[in-house]
Formats: structure tokens, sequence, C-alpha cells
């Protein structure tokens, strides 16, 4: 039997899969060199804005036609989408299988053990198997470079954001279970591993925690390069940037999601900083690590979002002077507080929002990256298509160059000769 894994979203339904590709290698599933080969597909969804969940119901409607071209196929969905574990037959089921006739069960990421149950019985008697989901050894897709996630959940309820309700509340790995696993994917061939939660910077919920495994995590020989996302402005602090500044395998690299640099806007979406202490840190980190990249997210858009508020937005960029963004217009999720405020601001303002701030942050990023015009970066080769492999450096610059498959999975010294607006192209040295 054949498996298709269909993904959408964040690094943490790669590294969910990556689990479930494990259970299903004891239950003899192999994974499909394509949909035609399959017998089972599996989607690990993402809810974050509606665009992603209508994304998720288009292709169940491709995968419904799969199915009807050979008895037997199946599908099943996870992720964030999902509330409930149920099947078609169960007495309550989730809201998607209603949505999703093709679907034949859905469940939440924690019930993956049970999954040779959801295969089985469609009578939906199952007696699920609870227990530590971490403890499932990961199948990594790409041995060089691995995912680890140090916690799941989240306890903070922002207002617009839907995670705490899909994945419920923040729950911490020991950090033996954490190191073991890291150690392992070393000895299996990782240069790199991301330590992956929701908020990185609450781990253990102890200030001063996560810096401590970040060090511990940078002591184990042999690994070259370690990344962390995503952190919280309002838990990062120095203990985290002065294990950085003392170990040169961490990421020269913060993703520190601001979301608005507006105070009235950071204060309804329930962020619990201001603009002031974010800068604050930008201050402190490029003190230490003057060479370093800093990347963010916003949301454009938020509910009550005046041209004020979105002006302190852009003036908020040029002070942080960012190396990159990720943004959004805001999208609201039918569970969270923000989508019942009033003044929704209009798709169209949002939209034009949405281009100003696109503009700001290409040309800011084209700047800084002529500035790496002729330096040469250590990049890690993620992927080569047609003689073009990609990776990124230690500062997580998007780099290109002439190579070819072999060079997947290695560090190659790539100077930079000519750079476009949000990506860097160079020639192996
Ligand atoms: S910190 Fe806020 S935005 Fe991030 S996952 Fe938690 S609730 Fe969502």
């Amino acid at each position: 039997m054949k498996y298709f894994f269909r993904i959408f979203g964040c690094a943490m339904n790669y590294a969910d899969a990556e689990r479930v590709a494990s259970v299903l290698a004891d239950l003899n599933f192999e994974p499909a060199e394509n949909l035609e080969e399959a017998d089972l597909v599996l989607l690990f969804t993402c809810s974050v804005r509606q665009k992603s969940e209508d994304k998720v119901f288009g292709e169940l409607e491709n995968f419904r036609k799969w199915k009807t071209l050979k008895a037997g196929r199946r599908i099943g969905l996870t992720g964030c989408m999902v509330r409930k574990t149920s099947c078609q037959n169960s007495e309550k089921k989730d809201i998607i299988l209603h949505r999703g006739p093709a679907l034949d069960f859905v469940w939440r990421i924690e019930d993956s053990k049970s999954l040779h149950q959801f295969l089985t019985d469609s009578s939906a008697n199952w007696k699920l198997e609870t227990g530590n989901f971490f403890f499932i050894q990961p199948k990594h897709s790409n041995p060089a470079q691995v995912c680890i996630p140090i916690s799941t959940g989240c306890d903070n309820f922002c207002s617009y954001c839907i995670v705490p309700y899909a994945r419920g509340k923040e729950v911490s790995r020991p950090t033996e279970e954490i190191l073991s696993e890291c150690e392992n994917a070393v000895k299996n061939g990782a240069s790199e591993i991301t330590l992956l939660g929701q908020n990185v910077n609450s781990w253990q919920k102890q200030k001063g925690a996560f810096a401590k495994l970040l060090n511990q995590v940078a002591q184990i020989s042999k690994l070259k390069r370690i990344r962390f996302i995503s952190s919280h402005p309002k838990d990062f602090d120095e203990s985290v940037i002065n294990v950085m500044a003392a170990n040169e395998n961490i990421e020269r690299h913060l993703h520190l999601p601001a979301q608005h640099g507006d105070d009235e806007i950071l204060r309804k979406m329930n962020r619990n900083y201001t603009a002031a202490h974010y800068l604050q840190l930008v201050e402190k980190f490029r003190d230490q690590l003057p060479d370093a990249s800093i990347t963010t997210d916003f949301i454009v858009g938020f509910p009550g979002e005046t041209d004020a508020n979105f002006e302190n937005l852009l003036k908020f960029y040029k002070k942080a002077n960012f190396d990159f963004a990720y943004f959004a217009k805001y999208s609201p999720r039918p569970e969270t507080p923000a989508a019942s405020f009033e003044n929704q601001v209009p798709e169209v303002i949002k939209k034009e929002r949405f281009k100003k701030l696109n503009d700001l942050v290409v040309a800011t990023t084209a700047k800084k990256y002529a500035a790496l015009k002729d330096k040469t970066l250590e990049i890690l080769v993620e992927r080569c298509v047609k003689n073009i492999c990609e990776g990124r450096s230690s500062e997580s610059y998007l780099t290109k160059f002439e190579g070819n498959e072999t060079l997947i999975g290695k560090m190659v010294k790539v100077k930079i000769i000519k750079p476009r607006e949000v990506e860097l192209w160079g020639e192996e040295i």
C-alpha cells in the first residue's frame, strides 16, 4: 500500500507529517511517487487564513475524483482545521466531514498513534491511543535539514489567531527528549536543526529556559547550524541574544513576528508589547550581532486599522530596518474574538495597504541585498531543479546558483554576483 501527503501551512505541519510517515511505515505503507499510484491520501491542513482553508476544500474536490477511479482508496485529514477525531460514521463528527463528503476520517494530530484504527475500522468504535505523540520517531524527508518540535500549542490567544483553538494549550517537551532527538538527527546526517514551537521563548514557561536549551543544542558536536521559530516579542530577551552571540553555529538571523507597528492595534491584537519595546529588542540584538538579519511578520487591515495606524506600521518598518517581512491581509477566523470586532476594514483598503507595505519591503530588501554583492555566504543547499540550486545562508538569505543534485544537503560557499530584489544569485567558489 502507498500513501501520498499533501501538506499545507507551516513547518509544524511538515514536522508532524514526518511522524505520521513513521506510523505508516510501521503499518507497511510506502510513500507513493505520485498521486496515481497511491491508495491513501492524507492532508495536513492550515487554517490561519480563510484562503488556506479554501485551498484545502479546492484540492479535496480533486482528491474526490481520484478516489472514484479505484476501489479501496481512502482520504484522511489532520492539522489545524480539525477539532474532533471522527469519521463519516461517528455519532458526533467534525464539521469538515459534512463539508467534505469524500473524506473518510479526520484526526487530531496527537491521536496519530491510532491511525491503524482509522484505516481499518470505519464504524468509529475506536479506542484512541493516548500518549506522547512525540515518542513517535520521525521519518525525516531530508535528513540534512531537520525540524524538531520543542513544544506544541499556544496559550497566548492573540485576538486574530486560530492556533490556541486548533492546537490547544502549550505543552513543552522535556529537555532530555529534545536533546536526544537532536543528537540522533545529527548522527543520521543532519547539518541543520530547526527548533520549532508556536512560541519558543515561552518553552517550559520559565524565563531563560529556552536560552539554556538553545545553548545545550549548540554544543552537539558536528551540528553546523541551529535555527528556531517562532519567537514572541513579549518573551524574547537578552538571554537568547547572549547565547546566539556565544555560539557561531546558531543562525545569524532572528525571525521576530511583530504583527503590527502601532500600539493601539497591538493592544487590540492582544500581543502584550509595544512598538517601542520591540524596537528596543532590535537594538539590543543588533548591538551584539551587527551582521545578523532580522525578519518579521505583519497583518495589514486588522479591524479598526485607520490610515494613521497603518502609517505607524510603515514608520515602524523603517525604524526597525528589517531585512525582510512576510505579511498578509487580515482574514477573520470565525472562532476568534477579532472576527466580531467592529470596523472591519474593507477589502479594497486592505489591498491598497498591502501594496504599500509590499513596495516598502521590496525596496528595503533590495537595498540590503545590493550591499551583499561580492560577499561570500555559506549556503545549505535545499533543492536543485534544472541545475539551479537553492538554499539559505546563516542569515536566512535565499540564494541561488548553478549546481546539481549532488549538492543537496551540503554546505557550499557561494559568492554573490547578482543581488536581485528579494533573492540573491551567486556562483560556487
Ligand atoms: S503567539 Fe499568538 S499568533 Fe502565535 S500562535 Fe500563539 S496565539 Fe497565534
